[in-house]
């Protein structure tokens, strides 16, 4: 029987790592078979996770966690998680591997997924003028045309961040009403570096080793047409990845991993979440990893009651 099993090897789930495995606890982390390292693999040069002044890309700070979280004795599991028995005193973890597992502490720590377009190119040129994420990608567009799709809060914050640097940016909704609250669309229609695009949606992502324009169609009368841009940041919402818990533990209205206050406490005792999915508001690697120590700090407390 294991002290502690992580699910997920994000900057949480390898601060959870870190942090158990030096208070002796010996965890195993699954990391997941094909995405381990989570989203910051998809990420090209991160500036502002502190500590490293000169930046370093996305997927070396994930080899950094994950080396670290090893030296102190993480076992990492390349495995998926595909079924979880969290109710009892012991917890059971069954990997697509065949694996079965027992532990008295469960982290979950599975992350969110941005979602995507669903367009043809938008994988290729994922980190090449397409992005998910203003707050890291936004210093590369100073003085560039770009836009932003989406028409939640994500969005509007997102259009309104990018005006720093850019020379133009254009917000592009497929309705002719916003779903953001009323205080972030006035604040992105008062900026006058933003022209708001109503009623489209984008049909085709075109370049080749870059992004260079988009197709809009209209959602009225379906005409097509070319708008030329450097950039395109894709804000139509995210999905925590609960699926693997969500008849166990209770979710919040917006779906995601229900905590106590500013702990990592779930509903159920013994499981712990941090990260990602638990994270409506800031969802940047840092608050992420924090969010993994406190579940460690948390397990550790439970552990110790025990
Ligand atoms: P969201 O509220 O779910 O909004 C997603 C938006 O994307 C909607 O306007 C939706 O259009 C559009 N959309 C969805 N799929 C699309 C597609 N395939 N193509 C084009 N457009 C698509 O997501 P969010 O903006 O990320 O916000 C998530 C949560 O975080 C919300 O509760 C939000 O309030 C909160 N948040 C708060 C703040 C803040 O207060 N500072 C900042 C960011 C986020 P429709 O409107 O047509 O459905």
């Amino acid at each position: 029987m294991r002290d502690v099993i992580i699910i997920g090897s994000g900057p949480a789930g390898y601060t959870a790592g870190i942090y158990t495995a030096r208070a002796g606890l010996k965890p195993l982390l699954i990391a997941s078979s094909v995405e381990a390292g989570g989203e910051l693999m998809k990420t090209t040069e991160v500036e502002n996770y502190p500590g490293f002044p000169q930046g370093l890309q996305g997927p070396e700070l994930m080899a950094n966690f994950q080396a670290q979280a090893e030296r102190f004795g993480t076992e990492i599991l390349l495995d998926d998680v595909v079924e979880v028995d969290l109710k009892g005193d012991i917890k059971i973890v069954k990997t697509g591997g065949g694996q079965t597992f027992e532990a008295k502490t469960v982290i979950l720590a599975t992350g969110a997924a941005y979602r995507e377009l669903g367009l043809p190119r938008e994988k290729d040129l994922s980190g090449h003028g397409v992005s998910w994420c203003a707050t890291c990608d936004g210093f590369f567009f100073r003085e560039k045309t770009i836009a932003v799709v989406g028409g939640g809060d994500s969005a509007m914050e997102e259009a309104n961040f990018l005006t720093r640097f850019a020379a133009k940016v254009y917000l592009i909704h497929r309705r002719d009403t916003f779903k953001a609250s009323k205080i972030m669309q006035e604040r992105a229609m008062a900026n006058p570096k933003i022209e708001i695009i109503y009623n489209s949606e984008i049909t085709e992502l075109k370049g080749e080793a870059k992004l260079e324009a988009v197709t809009l169609r209209s959602t009225v009368d379906g005409t097509e047409s070319n708008l030329d841009l450097d950039g395109l940041f894709i804000a139509v919402g995210n999905d925590p990845r609960v699926w693997l818990v969500e008849n166990q533990v209770e979710l919040t209205p917006e779906r995601f991993i229900k905590v106590e206050g500013r702990s990592s406490k779930t509903t159920i005792p013994g499981v712990f979440a941090c990260g990602d999915v638990i994270d409506p508001t800031y969802r940047q690697a840092i608050t992420a990893a924090g969010s993994g120590c406190v579940a460690a700090l948390d397990a550790e407390h439970y552990l110790s009651g025990h």
